[in-house]
Formats: structure tokens, sequence, C-alpha cells
């Protein structure tokens, strides 16, 4: 194929065999480009413009291998609500790593890609309307500025997936700075010690190359990871994200937000909202996301455990107390968020009641959480506000001025409302793309208010039926 410019250095292919199988993309019937992210391609130093349609989406559908990939399904497993499973990517392939200009490296998955040996029961395909919510709403997490995967392109297969229904089937193009996880090195401890060091080698050489030289590479891992995944919940938490599937697999050791299910974004504040449909115990609440990342990283922990230290009981004790102190390195990060949504400059003894108290009307009143902060950002009431907690506010926060400039930053004004994606994806699958391109192009910018997008703050109207998100579609 004309070379768009990949650079591929395969370094996760060259760990021990266990870790992944080599197989390349299943080929589909008939490949066709539905969206491609052009401002990404190019940051990646990806010339895609130049490539003819056809090639472009014979890449992205997975039946052209570029030069210099090197096809692998990664094994990894996980807790899911808490149950423990061998999975692996059952319906990925990672390409290869590509090198990006600016020096980054990063995955090239294609995500519906065919079965591999990880399928277990299911057919490795995904359909369109999925993939294109992926695209949507972690293209939305970059521009609020969150880290997370990206999305490069969704190609059609020209096949169907067979659901609740026949659907189009599609193939996502998915960029992320690793797709270690939790659960990756929940499999490779099974797999030995070798398996394990090499794996956290990798880890630490990947993404926290500093810390090769520390005393304790493994205890510094794992406290670079709880400071990567406190400060990424405290993103989640300051938009209204719910990620809905926080299991061990979902969860990466770079801290980017990955597997975008059935997450969603909360529209009335209320910590125990809940969008996935099998998520009926409430275990990934809005409000229990801090707790279960924790959870999560005492899952890594115990990976690790044989790492930190020679003596068992020593390595439980460092674990322990780096876990436990998952909750006050969070907090802190919390206030400091929470502050600035209230464009308050540092924090003193009587602002958490100040926070507490906002939240519990703000819970009360069933107020918009994106727009009820947006609200105070301009200095004016959402209506219906507690005025006593305005005045303690306006008394506490001082002059407007700089505290707007911290408030602008921190409160976005546009986030991807559910009924907008859902308008969006209803037209895309009717062939009109239109709807999607420009809820994308609004959520590009999301903290500067522009005229003529005042449809894109509203919440969905009263008396919608309450919104569902679903898993593994
Ligand atoms: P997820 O809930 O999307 O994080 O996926 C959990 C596991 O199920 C992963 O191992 C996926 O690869 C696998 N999986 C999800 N959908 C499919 C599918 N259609 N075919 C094969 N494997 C799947
Ligand atoms: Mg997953």
């Amino acid at each position: 194929m004309t070379a768009p410019g990949w650079k591929f250095d395969n370094s996760y292919a060259r760990l021990p065999d266990g870790l992944f199988t080599r197989l390349p993309p299943t080929p589909v019937a008939a490949p066709g480009a539905v969206i491609v992210n052009h401002r990404l391609a190019e940051q990646l130093g990806l010339d895609l413009a130049g490539l003819p349609e056809g090639e472009l989406a014979a890449v992205f559908a997975g039946n052209t291998v570029p030069d210099g990939a090197d096809p692998i399904a990664q094994a990894y497993a996980g807790h899911q609500f808490g149950g423990f499973n061998i999975l692996g990517d059952g319906r990925a392939i990672v390409l290869g790593e590509h090198l990006a200009p600016d020096g980054r490296r990063v995955d090239i998955q294609l995500k519906g890609s065919g079965p591999t040996p990880y399928s277990r029961r299911g057919d490795g395909r995904a359909a369109l309307g999925p993939m294109l919510r992926e695209y949507i709403i972690s293209e939305a997490m970059a521009g609020l500025g969150i880290p997370t995967t990206r999305s490069l392109a969704v190609a059609a297969t020209g096949e169907p997936v067979y659901r609740e229904q026949i659907l189009p089937g599609a193939v996502l193009t998915r960029i992320a700075a690793s797709h270690l996880r939790v659960g990756t090195f929940e499999f490779a401890i099974r797999q030995g010690p070798d398996a394990l060091q090499a794996l956290v080698a990798y880890a630490i050489d990947r993404h926290y190359p500093d810390l090769a030289d520390a005393d304790n590479p493994a205890l510094a891992l794992l406290d670079a990871v709880i400071d990567r995944q406190a400060d990424l919940i405290v993103e989640w938490m300051r938009v209204g994200f719910i990620h809905g599937v926080m299991n061990t697999d979902n969860m990466t050791i770079s801290g980017e937000t990955i597997d975008y299910g059935p997450c969603a974004f909360m529209d009335a504040y209320d910590p125990d909202t809940v969008f996935s449909s099998i998520d009926l115990g409430g275990r990934y609440a809005f409000g229990r996301q801090p707790k279960m990342a924790q959870w999560n990283l005492a899952r890594f922990a115990e990976c690790l455990l044989p790492l930190l230290a020679a003596d068992p009981d020593a390595a439980v004790a460092l674990a322990e107390d780096r876990i436990k102190s998952f909750e006050s390195r969070y907090r802190l990060r919390w206030q400091a968020m929470m502050g600035a949504k209230l464009g308050l400059a540092g924090f003193d003894a009587g602002d958490s009641a100040l926070i507490e108290d906002l939240l519990a009307w703000m819970r009360a009143g069933g107020f918009d959480y994106t727009n009820g902060f947006a609200a105070l950002t301009e200095d004016s009431a959402p209506p219906g506000a507690d005025p006593v907690w305005l005045e303690r506010w306006r008394a506490r926060r001082g002059d407007m001025g700089p505290a707007q400039a911290r408030m602008r930053a921190a409160n976005p004004v546009y986030i991807p409302r559910n009924h907008r994606v859902e308008a969006a994806l209803a037209a895309a699958g009717e062939g009109d793309l239109a709807p999607l391109t420009r809820l994308l192009e609004v959520l590009s910018a999301p903290y500067e208010r522009r005229a003529g997008l005042e449809e894109y703050e509203s919440p969905p109207p009263e008396g919608a039926p309450a919104y569902e998100t679903f898993c593994g579609t």
C-alpha cells in the first residue's frame, strides 16, 4: 500500500509469548470509510488525506495490514463486577505501535476486527452505532482535556452483526498510549514470575521511564499508577462522566480512559446515577467511581506483591499502605478540582462544607450538574439555587475576575448530552453524518460558549425516559 507515514516499532510483540497471540484482522466483505479523524491523523504524522478512499477503507476495516505492523491480540484477565475471568482481545487486534513525530509511541488497535483465540462465545465483531458512540465520547473526552484513548476512524464492514437485531458491522481504529490494563497484570502473574517481571519492566519503560532506577521499581510503579488513576477519576468527577464498567480489564496503567461501552454523562446531579442496564447494584454509579478505582488498584497491588519485597508480610504491608493512601491522594485532588469549579483560590478549612452543601442542594433540587456550574461561572445562580449558599460562596470567592478564569477552565459548557449523542447516531444509521460531525465540532471546544449552539447546552427534554446504556455491543 501507499505509505501514509506509518512508523511501526512493535515492542509488545517482543514480550514473552503467552501474553499475546499473533494473528491478522479478519478481512471483511465490503470496507467503507464512515468517518476519519484527519486532525488526529495529522498529529500522528499520518497523511491519510492523500490516500485513495478505497485504500483508506481497506486499512481501517482490517483488509490491508500496513507495512511494518505486527498484528496481535493481547491476553488479559479481569475482575468483572468483582468476579475474576480470563479474557483477552476477543474482538480487537493491535496492529502495532506507531511512533508519532512528537516522539509519542501509540498503539494502533482495530476494534471489531474479527474473532481471536480470546473471543470465547463472541463473534469478534462490533456494530456501527456503538463504534460511532465510542468515537464521539472519546473525542469529547479529549476535547475536555481528559486523558483518553482516541478514535482515528470508523470503517463499515459491509457485513451484518447479529445482536438482538441485525445491525451493520463496523471497525473502530483506536489510538492508545498502550493497552496495558490492570487485567494484563492479573493475567501475567498467572503465567508465572518471568512473565510478570517482564511486564512490570515493560510498563515502567513505556509509561514511567524515570522509575527504572528507583530503589524499588515495582513499588514506584504502584505509586505512580495510583497517582494517575486518582488524577483520572477526579477528571471524570469534574465533568460528570460515568464510565459504567470499571472492571479491572478496563482500567489502564497509563491513566487513560478506555473502553467506552455503557458510559454516559450525568445530567441532574445525583451520585447514585447509573446508566448501564447491567449495573443493577450500582457498583459503578457516579459517586462510587473513586471507591471502585481504589478496589481495582488493590487488585493491581496484589499482582505486584512478589516484586514488592522478599518477605511476603512486608510486601502486603507496603501494598496495603499504598492502597490506603489512595483515599488522601484522591481527596486532595478532588478538593482542588471542586475548588477550581467554584473559582476558589487555595483550599480553606470551611471549603469542604461549602462544597458539600452545594452538592446537597444540587442533588435535592435535581440541578443539572454541567449547567449549574456553568451558571455559577457567569456569576449567575441557577434558578432555585440556595440564596444563603450563594452568599457564602460569593464572600469566600471574592472578586469574580480571577475566579472566573479558574471556573472557565474547570466547567465545560458543552458535554455529549445523551439525547444529542443518540440523535447523531440515529442520523448516522440513516447515512446522514452531518449531526454527528457538528456534534464533534461543538465538543472539540467545550469550555467556550458560542452563539448559535444553545441547543447543545440543554439537558434531555422534561419527561424523557431514563437513559439506558449497554455493554459489549
Ligand atoms: P468489554 O465489556 O467490552 O470490556 O469486553 C469484555 C471482554 O469481552 C473482552 O475480553 C472483549 O474482548 C470481549 N468481547 C466483547 N464483545 C465481544 C465480541 N463481540 N466478540 C468477542 N469478544 C468480545
Ligand atoms: Mg474491555
